[in-house]
């Protein structure tokens, strides 16, 4: 662990997750400096104001997914939206991936409601590049148990509309301007090959 994720782990809120690699281990697909401005400074802002906004509230100790489906709308959804779709984005990934594709449940879902999973890329890679403004694009379950790729903007979830999210791109250009500059596409394009599908298909378990 180096020295910025040692030290906002010792200072974090509740709901700031713990990195499993170090800041600089997703090079070059995204640098340290991204990370340390994307974890250690958007996403610690959410966390640190969603812990105000909730403080004294009944949603205070709830868990994420509670906050995010009971939480009324404005800032108090808007920041937790923004915290679970980010604990959920910086858990997805791995330095090392084990298998560069999914393999199991995971990948007998996405044959049966993609065709393949070169479709299921080439869908969430238009959805990305689509997105006009702020937003994320989600590979969600819906509540018929099929497999979806969505759109939200700003910092919505698919946890609010009782989907369960499984892979999330983050297409806010903090999540890649400092890298990419205005060129969305060979960001997300590159993500792929930083994915953990061990972690992601835990998600659908
Ligand atoms: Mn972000």
């Amino acid at each position: 662990m180096n020295c910025l994720t040692a030290l906002i782990v010792s200072v974090m809120s509740d709901f700031m997750p713990t990195l499993p690699y170090d800041a600089d281990a997703l090079e070059p697909v995204i640098s340290k400096e991204t990370i340390e401005y994307h974890y250690g400074k958007h996403l610690k802002t959410y966390a640190d104001n969603l812990s105000k906004l909730t403080r004294g509230t009944a949603l205070e100790g709830k868990s994420i997914e509670e906050i995010v489906v009971d939480a009324p709308e404005g800032a108090i959804y808007n920041n937790a939206g923004q915290v679970m779709n980010h604990q959920l984005y910086f858990l997805q990934f791995t330095p090392a991936p084990r298998i560069s594709r999914p393999e199991g449940k995971l990948a007998t879902l996405i044959v049966r409601d993609f065709g393949s999973f070169e479709e299921l890329q080439k869908k969430m890679n238009e959805a990305s590049t689509k997105l006009f403004g702020s937003g994320w694009v989600w590979l969600c379950l819906n509540d018929s148990a099929r497999l979806e790729v969505d759109s939200y903007s700003n910092g919505d979830t698919p946890l609010r509309y009782g989907k369960l999210p499984v892979l999330g791109f983050d297409v806010w250009e903090h999540a890649y301007y400092l890298d990419y500059q205005n060129r969305r596409a060979d960001h997300i394009g590159r993500l792929w090959e930083i994915i953990d599908w061990d972690e992601v298909t835990r998600r659908i378990e």
